[in-house]
Parts: C-alpha cells; sequence; structure tokens
C-alpha cells in the first residue's frame, strides 16, 4: 500500500491542491483517495465498509496518531465524483472545490457517527447537518471524516476522550493540545490539508500551537452554532485549522455566515478576511499583553516569543506594551462560566432523547445510572462544578462574579484597542507535553489555557500561528513548535489574519513534522 503512496498531494497545501484541479492536473477522486490512502495506513484505521471506523478500544498503537474516529469514506468518494462530474461539466465550483477536510466530532453530519468523544453519544447518528458542514458541502469541500476530541469540548490534551488518546505527529509521545486534537493531528500529520475544530477556552488556537499549525477562533456570532453539540453556548465557535495562512483564510470564509437557526448569530456584515490579507504590518501598532508572559510560561517559549516581536518590529510594525489587568482571573472566570453552562447543556443527556441507555427499575435511577455509566470524570467534574455554581445562595458568590470578571476583561480589551491595533501573546504557555504528564492533576491542566481564554470571554477573534521551534524542558535536543497569539477587535478578523500573513511570509516556518519520534511523512510511513 505504501508504494501507491502520493506525498506530493498530501503535502500540498489547500490552495495548490484547488488549483491543481481547476488545472485539470490532478481530479477531486484522486485527491480524495490519496488521502483515504493515507488515512487508512497512518492512523491504522479499519478501511472496510462505508464509514470507516477507527480503532476505539483496548491498546491503541503507539506509533499512530489516532487522530479519526470515523472516516467517511464512501461519502467522500461520491462527493468527490461529484464534483469532478460538475468540473467537467463546466459547472461554476468554489475556490476550495474539491479539497478534502476533517470534522470535530462535536459537529453533526447527517449519516455520520457524532460522539463528542463520549460513551453518551456512542451509535448516534444525527438526522441533521450543522451549520458549518452545510457550508463546506456548498463550498464543494469534501469531509473525510470525524475527528477524535475530549469529551465533549473539556480539555487541552484530548485525553479525556472515551476512545483513546490522540498523538501528537512532531512527537508520538505527546498531546497535540485539545480538546481539538484530532483535526490538528490530521492536518499537523497531512491526513487532511484541512480541519475544522472548535474553541470554547483556547481548543483551536493551543492545539494549532502545540502541532505547528495556523489555528483561528473567529469573531463569536459569526460562524454559525447550529448543530455544534454544546458545551459552554457563550463562547463556543467553530474555526478552521490549516498549514498556512492563506488557507486558514479560505476555509473561515466558506463557513461564516449570518444563520437564522443560530440567535446568536451577528447580523453584521462580516469583513471580506482576504480584501487587506497582504497589506503588511508597516505602521501598525502591536500590543505585546504585559500579563501574559512571564511566570508559568516555559524558557523556550519566551525566547521563541521575543524573536517574535523582532521580527515584526523588522517588519515595520510598533511594539508596545500594554496591560490587560483583569487577565489573570480569566482563567477563574473561565472556569465557573463554563462549566456553569455545561451543566445546564449536558442536562439533555438524560438516556431518554440520545445515546446511551443504562436501564432501571424507575426513571430517575436510569436517569443516574446512564449518566454515571456514560460521562467520563472530567465531564463529571464539570457538571459537579457548574451546578454548585449556579445553585441558589452560591450563584452570587461565583457565577455572577465570574460574569461581572468578564465584562470587566471585556472592557480591558476596548481600552487596549484604542491604543493599539492588535495585540499579540505566546499560545501556550508550553510547547507539547508528554502524553499522561498532566492527566491526574486538572489545574495543571486548566492553566494551559491562561493565554488563551481572556480572548473567549470577550468574544473576539484570535489566531495562533507557527513562530518557531523550542526545546521542551527535560528533553534535550528536542525542537517542537510554538505558537504566536494574534488578537484584534470584535469582527476585524480580517486585521487578525493580515498580520499573521505579514508574519507568516517573514518567518518561513517548515510545517512539516520532524524529530526522531515525529510521523513519517513519505511513502514509508510507520515511523
Ligand atoms: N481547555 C479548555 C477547557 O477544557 C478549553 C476547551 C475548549 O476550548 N473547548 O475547557
Amino acid at each position: 500500500m505504501a508504494a501507491t503512496q502520493r506525498p506530493d498531494l498530501t503535502q500540498a497545501s489547500a490552495a495548490d491542491l484547488a488549483g491543481s484541479m481547476a488545472a485539470g492536473e490532478v481530479s477531486a477522486r484522486e485527491v480524495v483517495d490519496a488521502h483515504l490512502e493515507r488515512i487508512a495506513v497512518v492512523d491504522g484505521v479499519d478501511a472496510q465498509g462505508p464509514v470507516w471506523s477507527a480503532k476505539t478500544a483496548g491498546r491503541l498503537d503507539a506509533d499512530e496518531p489516532h487522530a479519526f474516529l470515523a472516516v467517511t469514506a464512501e461519502a467522500a468518494r461520491d462527493h468527490a465524483d461529484d464534483i469532478d462530474r460538475r468540473r467537467a461539466a463546466g459547472e461554476h465550483l468554489g475556490p476550495l472545490a474539491g479539497v478534502p477536510l476533517a470534522l470535530k466530532d462535536v459537529l453533526t453530519m447527517r449519516g455520520a457517527p457524532t460522539t463528542c468523544g463520549s460513551r453518551m453519544l456512542e451509535g448516534w447518528i444525527p438526522p441533521y447537518d450543522a451549520t458549518v458542514t452545510r457550508k463546506l458541502r456548498e463550498a464543494d469541500l469534501v469531509v473525510l471524516g470525524k475527528t477524535n476530541m475530549d469529551e465533549f469540548a473539556m480539555g487541552s490534551s484530548t485525553e479525556n476522550s472515551a476512545f483513546g488518546d490522540t498523538r501528537n505527529p512532531w512527537d508520538l509521545d505527546r498531546v497535540p493540545g485539545g480538546s481539538s486534537g484530532g483535526s490538528a493531528a490530521a492536518v499537523a500529520g497531512m491526513l487532511a490539508p484541512l480541519a475544522i475544530g472548535t474553541d470554547t477556552g483556547g481548543s483551536i488556537r493551543q492545539p494549532a500551537a502545540l502541532t505547528g499549525l495556523v489555528g483561528a477562533k473567529p469573531t463569536y456570532g459569526t460562524v454559525s452554532r447550529y448543530g455544534l453539540v454544546a458545551f459552554a453556548s457563550s463562547l463556543d465557535q467553530a474555526g478552521p485549522f490549516a498549514r498556512t495562512v492563506g488557507d486558514a483564510v479560505a476555509l473561515q470564509t466558506a463557513i461564516q455566515a449570518h444563520d437564522p437557526r443560530d440567535s446568536t448569530s451577528v447580523p453584521d456584515v462580516v469583513p471580506d478576511l482576504g480584501l487587506h490579507l497582504q497589506d503588511g504590518v508597516a505602521g501598525l501598532k502591536i500590543g505585546v499583553v504585559r500579563e501574559l508572559q512571564g511566570e508559568g510560561f516555559e524558557p523556550g517559549v519566551e525566547a521563541v516569543f521575543q524573536a517574535s516581536l523582532e521580527r515584526l518590529t523588522a517588519l515595520g510594525a510598533e511594539i508596545v506594551e500594554v496591560s490587560l489587568p483583569t487577565a489573570p482571573v480569566g482563567l477563574a472566570a473561565y472556569y465557573l462560566i463554563a462549566p456553569s453552562e455545561a451543566s445546564s447543556n449536558l442536562a439533555r443527556f438524560d438516556g431518554v432523547r440520545y445515546g446511551l441507555r443504562v436501564d432501571a427499575p424507575t426513571a430517575e435511577e436510569m436517569n443516574a445510572a446512564t449518566r454515571a455509566a456514560g460521562f467520563g470524570a472530567e465531564v463529571k467534574r464539570r457538571i459537579m462544578i457548574g451546578t454548585h455554581a449556579l445553585s441558589s445562595g452560591y450563584y452570587d458568590a461565583y457565577y455572577l462574579q465570574a460574569s461581572k470578571i468578564r465584562t470587566l476583561i471585556a472592557n480591558d480589551f476596548r481600552a487596549a484597542f484604542d491604543q493599539v491595533d492588535v495585540l499579540v501573546s505566546p499560545t501556550s504557555p508550553t510547547v507539547a507535553f508528554n502524553l499522561g504528564a498532566k492527566a491526574d492533576d486538572p489545574l495543571a491542566m486548566y492553566l494551559n489555557d491562561v493565554a488563551t481564554v481572556p480572548a473567549s470571554l470577550a468574544g473576539i477573534p484570535a489566531l495562533s500561528l507557527p513562530a518557531g521551534l523550542a526545546e521542551a524542558p527535560g528533553a534535550p535536543g528536542s525542537a517542537l513548535p510554538v505558537g504566536l497569539q494574534i488578537m484584534a477587535p470584535l469582527l476585524r478578523d480580517d486585521l487578525m489574519y493580515r498580520v499573521a500573513w505579514a508574519f507568516e511570509q517573514a518567518t518561513g516556518f517548515d510545517p512539516r513534522p520532524s524529530g526522531p519520534r515525529a510521523i513519517h511523512l513519505d511513502g514509508e510511513v510507520s515511523p
């Protein structure tokens, strides 16, 4: 099987693939087949049947990223054939027509399993498409399958999935970040040129940082949440993973739109993300957030961040230090608000309406037994924290206080954007850590999100893009990706991408994983 691999197709950017298909050099079917083949071999999936199943139980192979939970092979091939037919007939196709992509398993797709990484939804086949899924289809992007994730998107390492860990293509003994770790591993491991993730407190940006990708959380409300299984509704937002800024722009453009089916969808006209993409950063003021550096950030991460600031200065930007005084308590506020919303949202998994049911003599016992068996430890922890924070007598002390902090953080950002055009920080305080290193320490795990949650609470757009490589503590000679976070004012996703594009041009980061335990990229796939 290895002999037929097409690294030329699986390592190409979405833009290059789309160009080759438009020029008739390669068909959508060939592009899809090349990716399906690589998924089958690299991810070790059982390539039988219309929906290929990934290994989801027992000991997983330590040399496989385990990016996918299900591969919708037949639907992908049919879609690709249909695109080729329509192209041959001279039909107008979208700019990314025929490009394959991976979808986080928290978004519904008609006829394909949606588990959210949970036993609770094992075997559930949604009868409808999420708006994001529909938009992807309308843009003629081909969904390859559903990717692994922390259960109900709660986590920062993808170790909270009920179906096994995902591994980082740069070092298969390390985590890919989370909760969208499967989507990140799919793109970093060249199993797909693009993927959709969701970001509630950093779940696109942090895995993008840890796997050397571009990952963006759009302005809250610009991408529909219809069909995105809710974790914390006031924060959840879907967005793109890609290996280049240009590809991320194209994918976000494809999915953003007002949607009457989502009551928080913004009616505003979203800015054209490509219009000023190549205008550069000369003359822009870039603010460095004083509170999002120093203590808790690894020296290697700080060194890459400082070098990034120098690069931006060399490109003509003016770097100024800015304070977000309330940012340090953002994490505490987030870990009350998100569990509070989760405790309410997850009440729907009651053994009656969806997925798992554990029978018992009374409805109450059935409900309790189902939830005890269906939810993992982190989800139960969040339901308990959230229920407590919302209960009468504690609401004022916890949920209400956290909501006030949220307002203060939004105000801090507003004041900062009076002084500067965009803000920057490291995306994650650390590079990718070893599997198991933080799995038993929830507070250590929560600290991964210290730099990403402020933008989530304020609803502003933020992305991570590769800034360089750094040595992991305790692993001399290692070289792992470090992400630069760029945050912009509400609805100024265009400005965020403009800075990212200029930075990417000057950085020349190679997204192909390297290192002794990196996933191989040529025909010989097993490391
Ligand atoms: N890691 C954060 C959490 O566990 C963020 C998750 C997310 O963005 N979905 O809540």
